[in-house]
């Protein structure tokens, strides 16, 4: 019987990681609409990460051959640094993350997508969405209680790993208020977290997760200002160490960002810091110019800059 213990529980180890990468996958069609059949090629081998550097190449995409996507976007991610993408509705955005994902295969002529100089279409699927974690706007919770949805992250997860990956999250005192604190049951037929606790599980369970690359997509949705606090801080920690590409609604939220790209009708209109942008007084400039100005003494209602 001690024999076979190994072997079951590797099985159970792979069942759990493919059951995971489902979950994760779903979650993020959620996020980022449906996908189409992309496949591996024949031998593929998996992405290895090494510094997690990312490099959109001169990448044109489009859903339907008709209507353009992306068009000529070229930028880099450097090692552990922060890009954040900002613009109006459709401007392209989501479709960054999807490909980086690689929900679409870019095809032939049509630019290419590297981690670590590796073009993302040579390297296994599962291997690239296991380095990658994302941080979607409305995180799907489990019936489970809160340690559960919180130790998803990381197989075998225990309890300490678990508080500090909340602690981190801005999470673990809130959690504590709970009679039946990480016991706590949550989703549908348990506490119905907030939209703003449920992304700090989510940035938890990504803590655990521990990917080199993350995504992440900032809720549209208005916060109060102490809850917008403690997700960016919780977010702070969370890209220290690792690449990070997100989706900003909110202006506000990406002041510390290394790279803040513009974008408009699918390619890149200005990209800089806050600062460089703001002096640059073009695009970013009138749209903070904008956001600032109706969010004068009504905070919790800023308004984002998807026109929403
Ligand atoms: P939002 O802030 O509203 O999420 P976005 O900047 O993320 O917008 P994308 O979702 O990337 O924008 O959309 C870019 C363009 O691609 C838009 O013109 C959009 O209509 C189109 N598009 C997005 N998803 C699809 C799809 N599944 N099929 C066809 N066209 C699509």
């Amino acid at each position: 019987l001690a024999q076979l213990y190994g072997p079951l529980n590797m099985l159970g180890y792979i069942y759990r990681s493919v059951n995971q990468s489902l979950v994760d996958t779903e979650k993020l069609l959620k996020l980022l609409n449906e996908p189409t059949e992309i496949n591996d090629r024949p031998g593929a081998p998996d992405l290895i990460v090494e510094d997690g550097e990312i490099e959109f190449d001169n990448v044109n995409f489009s859903y339907d051959g008709r209507n353009t996507a992306l068009k000529g976007v070229s930028f880099r991610v450097p090692k552990h640094s922060s890009v954040a993408l900002v613009g109006e509705s459709g401007s392209g955005k989501s479709t960054i993350l999807r490909l980086l994902y690689r929900f679409y295969d870019l095809k032939e002529g049509e630019g290419r997508i590297l981690i670590d100089g590796k073009d993302i279409r040579d390297v296994t699927q599962a291997s690239l969405r296991k380095a990658i974690g994302v941080v979607p706007q409305d995180p799907v919770l489990f019936n489970h209680s809160i340690a559960y949805n919180i130790g998803y992250g990381k197989f075998g997860a225990s309890r300490d790993e678990i508080e500090a990956a909340a602690g981190a999250a801005q999470l673990h005192d809130r959690i504590m208020s709970f009679p039946d604190g990480y016991e706590t049951k949550v989703g549908e037929r348990g506490i119905r977290l907030s939209g703003g606790e449920k992304q700090r599980v989510a940035i938890a369970r990504t803590m655990l997760k521990n990917p080199p690359i993350l995504l992440l997509d900032e809720a549209t949705s208005a916060l109060d200002t102490s809850t917008e606090k403690d997700i960016q801080k919780a977010l702070l920690h969370l890209q220290e160490g690792r690449s990070s590409l997100s989706i900003a609604h909110r202006l506000s939220t990406i002041a510390t960002a290394d790279l803040i790209i513009v974008l408009k009708d699918g390619q890149i209109v200005e990209q800089g810091t806050h600062s460089e942008l703001l002096a640059l007084d073009g695009m970013f400039a009138s749209m903070w110019a904008d956001q600032v100005s109706s969010s004068d003494g009504a905070s919790s209602h800023k308004k984002d800059i998807t026109g929403y």
